[in-house]
């Protein structure tokens, strides 16, 4: 591995790298089947991925015709890595199998072991017989769709895909690793103007706001739309943030501390509200929502906006969704992509239906909203989220720092790269688009 990285920081060809032969193992961040029921019995909120992510050396599999080796020079942690490092919904170890059922290369992925991440940006070092667009050597960030492409009902958008799967949490040999394996349709290319690191936090959040607040088939934001985005600092709310912003919309961000409104502010969004300040309490009990509290928060959003929010961007789930959908302006959408606080989620459909409200689900992006998101990045028109980076042999410490709440942004994950800095390829680039603009997120991260 330490040629094949020299030979990647030397700048080696496509030529050069595919003379050097790739080794039988590699170093990984797994979670392992055998800890799939430690935390049974313990609380959420206290089950400690540091426990159950390993760093392990892992055999190096043969690849399918349509798949790619990729060396990952850094990679990030995705909130889907902290599901799975703490074994819910539940352990995705299923996911695995029932993969392993459907083909002899899906068979290779139900292992005692899964190699997780979801992100990464990083060089080609093999790619198999039937990959024609790319070539050993290009440097690319990955996105986590893996579909199986011969299947009709992918053909329309790749996210209906009865097989459609997130690559590193439904699939093995995901990006926080020193090698990965994905598919050849992952492969985007990196923005030239990024570090590894800065480029292999986007993919995924990035890529799943543009579908439900850009793409045709989310909320489809239009110019003047006010928008509440919760979390607005975070994972993909950042990306949301700046949708709003780079759209003509008007987003009002909630979070939960002075830093993160003072980061908001900087981002363009003058419209914050500090929930922690604000001390809403949309549940009095476990089964009770208080709509006198519903009221307050819809007040606060009219006193900073002088009306409703056309569009709701939520993730949160049971915490805040009947807050949401009550919120919501008259004919306008909830769109949402998960359930932080809980999936069992309730709200009065009374305030739903005689508002002619809508609620969209989401999930991911499809290929092309996933390379439209990608080309956003690489033109510098979004910028990257990362906040803090850690080393790959830290990565339970990083899992932990998202589970509870203590980040901004995306955590990047160096893996191959030795530090953070390196790969810019287009410095000129950099410096057009601003280096304050570029690292916004990493100022505040500390
Ligand atoms: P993240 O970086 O942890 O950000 C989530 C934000 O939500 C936090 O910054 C926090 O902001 C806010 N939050 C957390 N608990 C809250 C609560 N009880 N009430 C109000 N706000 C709360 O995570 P992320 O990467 O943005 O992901 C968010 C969710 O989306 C996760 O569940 C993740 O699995 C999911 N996701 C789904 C997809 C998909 O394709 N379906 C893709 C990406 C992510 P403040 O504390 O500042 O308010």
């Amino acid at each position: 591995m330490q040629k094949i990285l020299e030979a990647i920081l030397a700048g080696a060809t496509g030529a050069e790298l595919a003379s050097i032969p790739l080794p039988d193992s590699y170093r990984a961040a797994v979670v392992r089947r055998e800890d799939a029921a430690m935390f049974e019995g313990v609380a959420s909120a206290d089950k400690d991925p540091r426990k159950s992510l390993h760093i392990d050396e892992v055999a190096l599999p043969e690849i399918a015709p349509d798949e790619a080796i990729v060396a990952v020079m850094a990679s990030s942690i995705n909130f889907n890595t902290v599901w799975t490092s703490i074994f819910e919904p539940l352990p995705t170890f299923g996911f695995l199998d029932r993969m392993a059922k459907e083909s002899e290369w899906g068979a290779r992925h139900a292992l005692p072991y899964q190699v997780v991440g979801s992100d990464a940006a990083g060089v080609v070092l093999r790619t198999g017989s039937a990959v024609r667009n790319w070539n050993v050597g290009d440097r690319v960030t990955i996105h986590c769709n893996h579909v199986d492409d011969q299947d009709p009902s992918a053909h329309d958008d790749s996210m209906l895909a009865s097989n459609q799967r997130i690559w590193g949490f439904e699939t093995n040999f995901g990006g926080l690793a020193d090698l990965t394996i994905v598919k050849a349709n992952q492969l985007m290319p990196k923005p030239t103007h990024l570090t590894w690191e800065e480029s292999a936090v986007n993919a995924l959040c990035n890529s799943t706001s543009y579908r439900m607040l850009v793409g045709r088939n989310g909320a489809r934001m239009k110019q003047g739309d006010n928008v509440l985005v919760w979390g607005a600092t975070g994972g993909i709310g950042g990306y949301a943030t700046q949708y709003v912003l780079n759209g003509g919309g008007n987003p009002i961000g909630i979070v939960s501390s002075p830093q993160k409104a003072a980061l908001l502010n900087e981002l363009g969004c003058e419209a914050v509200i500090d929930r922690k300040a604000e001390n809403y309490r949309f549940w009095s009990d476990e089964h009770t929502q208080d709509e006198t509290e519903w009221r307050r928060f819809g007040k606060k959003i009219r006193s900073l906006t002088g009306d409703d929010p056309d569009i709701v961007f939520e993730h949160v789930g049971r915490q805040t969704m009947g807050a949401s959908i009550f919120a919501c302006k008259r004919g306008g959408t909830v769109v949402t992509c998960a359930a932080t606080s809980g999936f069992m989620v309730e709200f009065d459909n009374r305030h739903f239906w005689m508002k002619l409200k809508k609620l969209l689900s989401s999930h991911f992006a499809n290929y092309a909203e996933a390379w439209e998101a990608n080309r956003l990045i690489n033109l510098g028109k979004i910028q990257p989220l990362l906040s803090a980076v850690y080393g790959l042999e830290d990565v339970g410490e990083a899992a932990l720092k998202i589970h509870r709440n203590e980040h901004e942004g995306k955590i990047g994950v160096l893996c191959l790269a030795p530090t953070e800095g390196l790969g810019i390829d287009d410095p000129a680039k950099r410096d057009h688009i601003g280096e304050d603009k570029i690292t916004i997120f990493r100022r505040y991260g500390g």
